[in-house]
């Protein structure tokens, strides 16, 4: 083994393209209760997957945590969390020891104000650049935006799947809350939506859109015309109509008819990506927690969507695994789709060095981005980190064993994947790394949205 290219992967900053840490306000309300479960992060899920089906209240199942850990610390989701309380509290984690993790936990946090925890965790100990954060851009959030949450080094992707995967007015409610804007027609909705963009844009911190709609539909995304998008939305806003003779005053209608006006709004958002070039991050594939429905989240689903949007910059989220290697070959001929491996590596560790090594055999380097903790809590990201460099280092180290290229080229490599694709693609660092890349740009001197 190579100690020294190894060595070098370890070290290496990291961009973080993808995390749904708390802000500081729920943090400080939350401060006193962390404990050493708070380490679990995704393992959450494989403990129920290990207690079968029936326990299934993740209550009961935390009580069985003694039970239940030694069968999960195999999977990556456990290894991540060994590493991480290995590396930050020199403990073993195990029931046994869970009393004084949670100890050394507390007193890390104690004498630190929530900047000083974040720095401390993610700037510090995981050795993360910089952070692409979900979930906080949301529409209901834009009354947060004065206040300090987050530390400068976050930006943040505006999301709003409920939009996007509507089957009630509640999202139109939401936006009109949000904007002033009354909605009475199609076109007041997109002007609505763009009125809550503009909000968060106004910040010079919005990074990305994100599409999560994995969760809630399949990522088949027609393209109605807008005749048959009004239908869906007359149906949506004129709820004491009778539909075979019952109103439904607060149920959702038939969510098949409003999928025209989900998808209708999707290409409107891809029109302003597009427009404006903001970048936009899809949830593909395996889906957090248990009983997701995964047939629906293959980025093969897409390819309609990156032929028409061909100047849009897409951010393809966790290796779509388990279809890594279509995603590879979907990154290697679409200019525009730039394949992430954000949370894979915790999914699973051997699926993720054989899909790394795999793409760097297929895809431009320039256009793969290695890494994103996708998790809660700062400290989580420290062993999801050493995980993923443990990985990479690994890949690249048998890339030179295997005279695939050089060691200078495998360090090239990881800085690239790493860090830099990411400063480059989000446009912040300074001007000297974006005129190295591809994508044409005039105005980049500094961060723009
Ligand atoms: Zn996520």
């Amino acid at each position: 083994m190579n100690s020294e290219l190894r060595d070098f992967v370890m070290e290496q900053p990291l961009f973080s393209h993808h995390d749904h840490h708390c802000h500081f306000k729920d943090f400080e309300e939350e401060r006193l209760q962390y404990d050493a479960a708070s380490l679990l992060g995704y393992a959450c899920a494989d403990l129920e997957t290990a207690a079968g089906p029936k326990l299934h209240e993740q209550q009961s199942v935390r009580e069985h945590i003694g039970t239940y850990w030694p069968k999960i610390s195999t999977t990556g989701y456990g290894q991540a969390v060994t590493i991480g309380c290995k590396a930050l509290f020199d403990l073993d984690y195990s029931a046994d020891n869970f009393r004084a993790i949670t100890e050394k936990l507390q007193s890390t946090l104690s004498d630190r104000s929530a900047a000083e925890v974040y720095d401390y965790f993610v700037k510090d100990r995981a050795n993360i650049k910089w952070v692409l954060q979900d979930g906080y851009f949301a529409p209901g959030n834009a009354d947060l935006l004065p206040r300090e949450m987050y530390p400068d080094y976050y930006r943040f992707a505006w999301r709003m799947d409920e939009l996007f995967s509507i089957t009630d007015a509640t999202p139109i409610e939401l936006l009109e809350r949000e904007t002033g804007i009354t909605v009475h027609t199609l076109d007041h909705l997109v002007k609505a939506m763009n009125a809550n963009i503009d909000k968060f844009i106004e910040t010079g911190k919005l990074a990305a859109f994100k599409l999560g709609i994995a969760y809630s539909r399949d990522l088949v995304i027609g393209d109605p015309t807008s005749h048959e998008s009004e239908l869906a939305f007359r149906r949506i806003r004129n709820r004491k109509s009778f539909h075979h003779g019952i109103q439904q005053n607060a149920g959702s209608v038939n969510a098949l008819e409003a999928r025209s006006l989900a998808d209708y709004m999707i290409h409107r958002l891809l029109q302003r990506a597009s427009d404006e070039d903001i970048p936009v991050q899809i949830h593909t594939g395996y889906l957090a927690g248990n009983w997701g429905s995964l047939a629906g989240t293959k980025a093969m689903h897409l390819l309609p969507v990156f032929e028409k949007y061909r100047q849009v910059r897409f951010d393809v989220f966790h290796a779509s695994w388990p279809w890594t290697s279509e995603l590879g070959a979907i990154a290697k001929n679409y200019p525009n789709v730039y394949p992430d491996m954000c949370w894979v590596w915790a999914m699973n560790p051997t699926e993720s060095e054989r899909t790394l090594a795999e793409w760097l055999d297929g895809v431009p380097f320039n256009k793969i981005f290695a890494f994103g903790a996708d998790t809660g809590l700062p400290w989580c990201n420290v062993g999801y980190a050493i995980q993923a460099r443990l990985g990479i280092a690994r890949v690249l180290e048998e890339k030179v064993q295997k005279r695939f290229f050089s060691e200078a080229t495998a360090k090239e490599v990881a800085l690239a994947i790493m860090l830099k694709n990411g400063e480059e693609f989000h446009r912040v660092e300074p001007k000297k790394h974006v005129e190295q890349a591809d994508t044409p740009d005039e105005n980049s001197s500094s961060f723009r949205r």
